[in-house]
């Protein structure tokens, strides 16, 4: 979704996030619970997959919720969920690709001209006009830089990402970015934990949220009770002056600090 505005000479566009499902693992259930019941079965799993795709689908469920609840994780790597994300900053990817257990294909400021800058302006700042009008002027000022500095390179003889892979370091983290990433579901469980927390940054715990809604979709069993990391522990462990106060603090659930 784009928002267009006229700065100066600029045509400026703001973007929002934007979260496409492009593939989940096939016979994710049936594979799962192969997986899971490989652990404690003298059965080969290739037989419990073709058996398991002929039970019904509760069984299934019931049996990986309840050796999930265990906190037996590991069969949750076998199933990979891949997702399109456009409309997201650049400071938002740099929190995201911290998380290390995901593949990703991110959109390059080497090759791709920034010929129109999309970005990302934070809720706070757009509801205030001051501020509003200071960040369209700034990324509008940058454009023109960024312009002026590829159309110096260009009387130089120079061109393409070479002059691009410099121009960039002008660009801002608000820079709009398109990445494609692959999570499989046991880390989606974790990032879920980490990014859906209300101390998370709001962009990226949009995201988080987006993300989440999707798996609970697909796959119930696994996400129906994912979300922040108070879900799973019954507490907030981030400290009595940070709660959001949705759980009791950590200290009173346990009674020690
Ligand atoms: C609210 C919040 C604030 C943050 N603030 C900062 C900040 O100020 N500065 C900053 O630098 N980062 C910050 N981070 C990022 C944070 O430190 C992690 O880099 C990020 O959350 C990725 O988490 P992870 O390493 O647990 O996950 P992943 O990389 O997704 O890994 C998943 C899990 O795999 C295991 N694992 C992965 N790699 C290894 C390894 N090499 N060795 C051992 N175990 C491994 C760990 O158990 C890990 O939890 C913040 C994160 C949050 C949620």
């Amino acid at each position: 979704m784009q928002k267009l505005l006229a700065i100066g000479n600029e045509i400026l566009s703001q973007v929002k996030l934007n979260v496409r499902l492009l593939d989940v693992t096939q016979n994710a259930m049936p594979l799962l619970y192969s997986a899971f019941r490989q652990c404690y079965s003298s059965e080969f799993a290739g037989d419990i997959f073709d058996e398991s795709k002929k039970d019904s689908s509760n069984k299934l469920a019931n049996f990986i919720r309840e050796t999930l609840s265990s906190g037996h994780e590991s069969p949750l790597e076998h199933v990979k969920f891949t997702f399109a994300i456009e409309g997201i900053s650049r400071a938002l990817t740099h929190q995201l690709v911290r998380h290390r257990m995901a593949s990703y294909s991110q959109q390059s400021q080497r090759y791709v001209r920034e010929n129109d800058l999309d970005y990302i302006i934070p809720p706070s700042i757009e509801a205030d006009k001051v501020m509003r009008n200071e960040f369209t002027r700034i990324i509008s000022e940058i454009q023109t830089s960024y312009n002026k500095i590829i159309g110096i390179f260009k009387e130089k003889g120079i061109d393409g990402e070479i002059a691009n892979q410099d121009a960039r370091f002008i660009l801002p983290q608000a820079a709009e970015s398109k990445i494609v990433v692959t999570m499989n579901c046991r880390e989606l469980l974790h990032f879920f934990e980490e990014r859906c927390c209300t101390r998370a940054q709001w962009e990226i715990r949009n995201l988080a949220n987006e993300m989440l809604r999707i798996c609970q979709r697909e796959m119930p069993p696994i996400f129906s009770r994912a979300g922040a990391k108070c879900i799973r522990l019954g507490y907030c462990p981030e400290g009595t002056d940070r709660t959001c106060g949705k759980y009791p603090s950590k200290e009173e659930v346990l009674g020690r600090k």
